[in-house]
């Protein structure tokens, strides 16, 4: 009885549907029976099995590439099966690496069910009991009032810190300075083909955050099979995400799901009566006796600025991302902890789709079809460690180990404005879902901490900050203005050239210009890059390319400060009342860490405020 795991199922792209995740196909019942040691596959029933992970691997150690499952199997379904085969399950014995008895059933359930649940056997603050609360029959049932929160920031962590407030019965306000995802793209679309940047609406500001016009890869390192994460990844499915990102070894969304998805959280949330203020920014914390209790807004589409208004809260979930640089400023304002925070710039390569497909996949290359074919379209990820011990090193004269490491790949993507101000340039990577176009893009970093952003005169809690800020305008002036991004090929940058003779095409839709960007950084990042790129084309043959354009730069890889906050309640430790959450304030890196960053800190204020008690 029970479930058993099966692993390290391979099954050749031959023998493969390809991208159909959840299929029980016939080549897998034959891997399936060959491990069981079941002498017919045809035999078994498919209602036994459930994939629960499909990854492709096409190392180039492996003769062929294969797609690897991970299966369970439901012992009880197999019932259908002959009683003279039934010896067969009497005989399994669980072989390291490829049966595995599960003590439990995955975790398949989204964030609504869970809470919704949880409330029907602990008694936690029922909704018809906020009902009553509001409509002043508090007497009857509590004497609590509706706790009154500001999630500030639509992004993966605000939008889950309101979704579990909002189900325990919170009365809950969130607050987005950037637009609808309906309004936003229009602004987005103004930006790529007309040059028109609005400062509040764009690819780091509007609702979803960050991540709307992005990859969406659901990649993250903060543990896969998690409960947190499938709890993230099953909200996503429940909103419109597809069944295959809870199997699929590198789940991926692309921006044409991801704006549908957030129309549908947008909708529940609204359900749940949230209230939803999209053009709306919050300028200032309005503090009372070394506490929260309430924020400070203005329309962020007038840019007068003089229609602020003073909104009183119980709590306030700061869920800003790390490009909303004017906050940082106003918390340093108000004398809360800021401290630096180590993290990595560098440039963003783009090779065509095609030769990164025959680097890694050779004959198979042709498979990929534009995002259609039966292989994922060939992505990769490379690491550097330049130390000064190793006698190839350039940093002989630092005292500093640097990692140099690819980040964010977007295959068959493009390359993106993430500039909120138009003196500055950065860039990023975004796909949609068929990853259809003819390049790939990633950003190559180097890692940089306190020491450097000293070197160049930037000191206190925003130096990070300073350091972004100056190569973004240093790039800015590099690419003559406009949103004209600096390029060089990658032969070139290791020839320290300018690009001058016929340069390879872009994505990047603003234009591009032949620029000195092994000038652009101080030089232990140049010899950094410079040394790391010449390791990957060892490992990538071909990397090193003409066909291949940096472009300068990337800057945002992860925020430059944390707000340190306390562990249990997520409360920041210099200002009560204030719960700094997500990438911004340092405790995530992408979106499903950031919408578990979110999730907790929901949790962690809705227990705080009385609105369950107990564990979830
Ligand atoms: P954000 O998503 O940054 O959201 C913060 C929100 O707060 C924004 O909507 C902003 O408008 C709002 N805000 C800021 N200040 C205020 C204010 N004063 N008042 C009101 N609202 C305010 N991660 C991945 O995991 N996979 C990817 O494929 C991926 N691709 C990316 C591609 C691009 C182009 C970019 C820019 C990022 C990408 N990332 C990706 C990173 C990912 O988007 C972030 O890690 C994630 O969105 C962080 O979530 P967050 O909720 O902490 O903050």
């Amino acid at each position: 009885q029970g479930i058993w795991r099966l692993s390290k199922l391979a099954v050749s792209v031959k023998n493969d549907p390809g991208k159909d995740f959840l299929h029980i196909h016939i080549g897998l019942l034959q891997e399936i029976a060959k491990v069981l040691e079941f002498p017919v596959a045809s035999l078994l029933p498919e209602e036994a099995f459930s994939v629960v992970r499909k990854s492709f691997d096409a190392r180039k150690i492996l003769k062929e590439a294969k797609f690897v499952y991970t299966v369970d199997m439901d012992v009880s379904k197999l019932l259908s099966l002959e009683p003279r085969t039934w010896d067969f399950i009497s005989r399994l014995d669980p072989k390291v690496g490829l049966i595995e008895h599960m003590p439990r059933e995955r975790i398949s359930r989204d964030l609504t069910s869970i809470i919704r649940d949880f409330k029907d056997s602990n008694g936690a603050l029922s909704r018809e009991q906020g009902r009553n609360i509001d409509s002043g029959e508090s007497h009857k049932c509590s004497t609590v009032r509706k706790p009154r929160i500001a999630i500030v920031g639509s992004g993966p962590s605000g939008l889950f810190a309101s979704l579990v407030l909002a189900e325990f019965g919170a009365d809950v306000t969130l607050i987005e300075r950037g637009q609808a995802v309906e309004r936003r793209g229009r602004d987005i679309g103004a930006l790529v083909v007309r040059k028109i940047l609005e400062s509040e609406s764009n690819f780091c500001f509007g609702e979803g955050g960050a991540g709307t016009w992005s990859d969406g890869k659901l990649v993250t390192r903060i543990g896969r099979n998690t409960d947190c994460v499938l709890t993230v990844m099953n909200t996503l499915v429940h909103f419109g995400a597809p069944k295959s990102i809870l199997v699929d070894g590198k789940p991926h969304l692309g921006t044409d799901r991801l704006v549908p998805l957030l129309r549908n959280f947008r909708q529940h949330l609204q359900s749940l009566g949230v209230d939803i203020r999209f053009g709306m920014r919050v300028d200032d914390l309005l503090i009372q006796n070394g506490h929260v209790v309430g924020v400070e807004v203005s329309d962020s589409t007038n840019k007068l600025k003089s229609d602020c208004k003073k909104l009183g809260f119980d709590a306030v979930i700061l869920a800003v991302g790390h490009s909303a640089r004017d906050i940082y400023q106003m918390l340093l304002s108000h004398n809360v902890d800021l401290i630096p925070k180590d993290f990595a710039v560098g440039l963003r390569v783009e090779h065509p789709q095609e030769l990164i497909n025959n680097i890694q996949y050779s004959a198979l290359a042709n498979e990929v079809c534009s995002g259609r074919g039966k292989v994922p379209v060939a992505d990769y990820k490379v690491v550097q460690y330049v130390s000064d011990k190793d006698k190839n090193s350039p940093l002989k004269s630092e005292s500093t180990n640097r990692s140099c490491y690819s980040f964010c790949m977007c295959p068959g993507g493009q390359v993106v404005l993430t500039s909120t101000s138009p003196s500055e340039i950065c860039i990023n990577g975004m796909s949609f879902s068929r990853r259809a176009s003819r390049f790939a893009n990633a950003a190559l970093v180097v890692t940089v901490s306190t020491k450097d952003f000293d070197a160049l005169n930037f000191h206190g809690p925003l130096a990070g900050v300073e350091f972004q800020r100056e190569f973004e305008q240093r790039a800015a002036i590099m690419g003559g203005g406009n949103f004209v991004v600096p390029v060089q090929t990658v032969s070139d940058f290791m020839d320290n050239k300018v690009s001058v003779t016929s340069m390879p095409s872009s994505s990047y839709r603003l234009g591009v210009k032949a620029a000195s960007l092994h000038e652009l950084f101080p030089i232990y990042m140049t010899d950094a890059l410079h040394y790391s790129i010449a390791m990957f084309d060892k490992e990538l043959p071909g990397f090193i390319s003409k066909e291949a354009l940096l472009h300068g730069v990337e800057t945002r890889t992860s925020s430059p400060i944390q707000i340190p906050r306390d562990s249990d309640t997520y409360e920041s430790m210099s200002l009560r009342g204030l719960y700094p959450v997500g990438e911004g304030a340092g405790y995530a890196g992408g979106i499903v860490s950031a919408a578990v960053d979110g999730m907790y800190s929901g949790f962690s204020v809705a227990q705080k405020l009385g609105l369950f008690h107990g564990d979830i």
